[in-house]
């Protein structure tokens, strides 16, 4: 049998799995600090969610979603995004009756049958953030400063931000209805896709890749002459802090995301250098999307980091912040007796706080000094049964080459001390 990975899914390995957790640690750093608590909800959700929350016309719930029939004969989707998610248990678990806005944060795997290529995987894993509860456009901000924070904690210091506003049902239908008109005339120029979309969708048709399209869109007037008094005060006052804050961000009109839940503020952020997958994360606002699901109508916004993209734009700029990791202490020995006393040090430094490795393959002293090598271990402690006898063991510090016989009742508190001075 040789089974292998499914198509567009990865093996995270221990030295890049290192990596993972050294982002992982920047984000709950970040979200203590911007007051966002950890939500964990199930990967799988019931299919309904998916298709009312994101949208039947979407291309996620259109052609990407990993759906079954479980075994009561239920539809079941793997969650292909985290916020439908979020706020489905934000209904569900009343967290409407706590104080607002929910500050939450989630981080883990997604689903989309996508074709796989550089940065756009079957599995990836993203992390979020939503705060629900309140239209207070300092929130839509903080979605962007949040990603921003832990780019730049990353080492990433190139990147764009862009945004724009898609205005609420209201301003949004009577754009909808100009798109509709215009690009109507034109119809038979667009892709297939758009064709199709211009009916069914008709802001798809905004961010369409294929050029055609892009210069027949680039005649029609922007959505943000469409929008309402409240849809544009709000978008002000989104710009207005974001230029107090010092942020740079590109005004783009044709920025619409791929979930028909957003309204007013949208935004992506990019890096150069990642081709067209260069969005390492994007949200925006969704006022509508927790009446949709079943809850009482009230305003929400959210943001996504896409993180093996992040990553991958580390490893392109060649960015590497990572910390090294190496062990403390590699205990040698020589068997029998001194195999035992080591085991017993062993355990007595892990309990102490140390990372501790030993030879578990029966092998030469030599070969064991070359294991604590490849571990970069500070010390090697070789237990030696002539050092035993005395009640010693030899410490080698592996920088110097110094060594030094240290009584075994006072080790931990010897390499204590060494450590810190
Ligand atoms: P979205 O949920 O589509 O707004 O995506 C948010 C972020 O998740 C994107 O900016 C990407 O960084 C990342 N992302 C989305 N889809 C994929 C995918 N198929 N593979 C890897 N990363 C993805």
């Amino acid at each position: 049998m040789n089974v292998r990975r499914p198509r567009g899914t990865n093996d995270i390995l221990p030295e890049e799995s290192r990596k993972w957790q050294f982002v992982e640690e920047k984000i709950r750093d970040i979200c203590r600090r911007f007051g966002y608590q950890e939500i964990r909800t199930p990967i799988f959700e019931h299919t309904e969610l998916f298709e009312r929350g994101i949208g039947e016309t979407t291309d996620i719930v259109e052609k990407e979603m990993y759906t079954f029939i479980d075994r009561g004969d239920r539809s079941i989707t793997l969650r292909p995004e985290g916020t439908a998610c979020v706020v489905r248990a934000f209904i569900e678990n009343k967290l409407y009756a706590q104080s607002l806005p929910s500050k939450l944060y989630y981080l883990g795997p997604m689903f989309r049958y996508e074709k796989p290529q550089a940065g756009r995987y079957r599995q990836f894993s993203q992390f979020g953030v939503e705060a629900i509860g309140s239209l207070d456009p300092f929130l839509d901000v903080e979605m962007i400063i949040l990603p921003i924070e832990l780019y730049k904690a990353c080492g990433l210091s190139e990147f764009h931000v862009h945004i724009n506003s898609l205005g609420c049902p209201k301003c949004r239908g009577a754009y909808r209805d100009v798109l509709q008109q215009q690009l109507g005339t034109k119809l038979d120029q667009f892709c297939e896709a758009c064709q199709g979309r211009i009916s069914r969708n008709p802001l798809r048709v905004l961010d369409c890749k294929n050029s055609k399209c892009q210069s027949l869109v680039d005649e029609i007037p922007p959505i943000t002459e469409y929008l309402c008094e409240e849809c544009s005060d709000h978008f002000q006052q989104v710009i207005q802090y974001l230029d107090m804050l010092g942020i740079d961000y590109e005004l783009n009109p044709k920025l619409v995301r791929g979930f028909d839940y957003y309204t007013k503020t949208v935004f992506e952020i990019t890096v150069p250098g990642l081709g067209a997958q260069n969005a390492i994360g994007g949200g925006g606002r969704y006022d509508g999307l927790v009446e949709e699901i079943g809850g009482k109508a009230m305003p929400a916004v959210g943001y996504a980091v896409g993180i093996d993209r992040l990553l991958l734009a580390l490893e392109q700029q060649n960015i590497s912040v990572f910390p090294e990791q190496n062990a403390d202490v590699y205990a040698a020995h020589f068997g029998g007796a001194t195999k035992t006393a080591a085991v017993e040090l062993v355990m007595k430094l892990r309990e102490a706080g140390l990372w501790v490795e030993i030879d578990y393959m029966d092998r030469s002293l030599k070969a064991q000094m070359k294991s604590a090598d490849r571990f970069n271990a500070a010390w090697v402690v070789i237990v030696g049964e002539s050092e035993l006898e005395a009640g010693k063991v030899r410490v080698r510090r592996m920088d110097t080459g110094a060594e030094e016989d240290v009584e075994l009742d006072r080790l931990v508190e010897y390499l204590a001390a060494e450590r810190e001075g």
